[in-house]
């Protein structure tokens, strides 16, 4: 009678029963790695304010600086030698109003730093946010009703003026921010009427209503007046209503999609790239997430380089083809020296 030893099957085995010689060297790991991070991944947030030689650190976001329009030749040039080729910009005005009027000024803030950045650096590409809420003096994403309710359809027609204003100032890609219902196409159709065709909409369709945000509140200065953002952002608790966002974006003419917050809702994000596979998926690793990671690291509670390149891994792997991310200077910078 022969005894049986535990190991008898892996001695024997012909096939992958031992997973691990395939982890033994670094070369092999690289080899069969089933999900890559490229700088080219990655979006660059710029957050833009008026006057000249401004660079104001935002402290709920280490590393993170508001920066006038001539400083973004400088950052430019650093993100294209990093491989970076896309930004995102956000824009801080010298004035608010109930209309958020400067959103869709022809020399304002991100008109102006639009062209800085395409005069400097023509091959980058320039995103913005389309939003209306770093503009109002109520902070919020629209127009409000007499009790204090953001207006969807009024809305709509400043978001078409916002981006048509971006799109004649040189951007190549507006982004939606608002979830507000139609915005997508009330953009696509005035994009369209004013010749402005080759300019690409990457809509954040699936926007959940998110504590992540703080920190960005405060590098935006576009935080609520009064109440919150629950009445258009989603639920967190929502996952299918996500796909159904999805769909009537495409319906509407999006090029490309985006899920924010990206930590918390890799489901999502994994949901919508099965769905929805024609089209190029973001995910927004939001500022929140940014802050952990960087107050981990500050206390020396975690390594922040191979925690950094973790997160983005695993928003890659989860689905998205672009991330944006206000590490995307440094992760680029850990990738190019391997
Ligand atoms: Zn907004």
């Amino acid at each position: 009678m022969t005894s049986f030893h535990p190991l008898d099957a892996l001695r024997t085995a012909p096939g992958p029963k031992r997973p691990r010689r395939l982890r033994r060297t670094a070369a092999l790991r690289d080899l069969v790695r089933e999900t890559s991070l490229d700088p080219a991944d990655l979006v660059q947030p710029l957050f833009v304010v008026p006057g000249d030689s401004v660079r104001k650190p935002v402290s709920s976001m280490p590393g993170v600086d508001q920066v006038s329009s001539d400083e973004l030749p400088v950052e430019a040039r650093e993100l294209a030698a990093l491989g970076v080729k896309a930004v995102l910009l956000f824009g801080i005005p010298s004035a608010k109003d109930a209309s958020g009027a400067e959103a869709h000024a022809e020399d304002g803030v991100v008109q102006n730093a639009i062209r800085a950045l395409k005069d400097a650096s023509p091959e980058l590409v320039v995103m913005t946010d389309v939003c209306m809420c770093e503009y109002t003096d109520h902070g919020h994403c629209g127009l409000l009703g007499d009790e204090g309710d953001v207006l969807n359809d009024e809305t709509l027609e400043v978001l078409a003026r916002i981006a048509v204003s971006h799109a004649e100032a040189g951007a190549d890609v507006v982004a939606p921010s608002g979830m507000i219902d139609g915005m997508v196409g009330a953009i696509r159709g005035a994009l369209d009427a004013d010749g402005l065709h080759r300019v690409a909409i990457l809509s954040y369709a699936v926007k959940y209503a998110s504590a992540f945000y703080g920190p960005f509140r405060e590098a935006a200065e576009g935080a609520p007046s009064f109440g919150d953002r629950r009445s258009h952002q989603m639920d967190p608790g929502n996952a299918r209503e996500a796909l159904r966002e999805v769909a009537l974006d495409i319906e509407e003419g999006a090029d490309a999609l985006m899920v924010k917050p990206a930590l918390g809702y890799l489901d999502v994000v994994r949901s919508v790239r099965e769905r929805f596979a024609e089209l190029p998926l973001a995910a927004y690793n939001v500022s929140g997430e940014y802050a952990m990671v960087k107050a981990a690291a500050a206390n020396g509670w975690l390594d922040e380089r191979a925690a950094v390149l973790e997160v983005l891994t695993g928003i890659r792997r989860a689905g998205a083809d672009l991330v944006v991310t206000y590490h995307a200077k440094d992760a680029a910078a850990w990738l190019q020296s391997g």
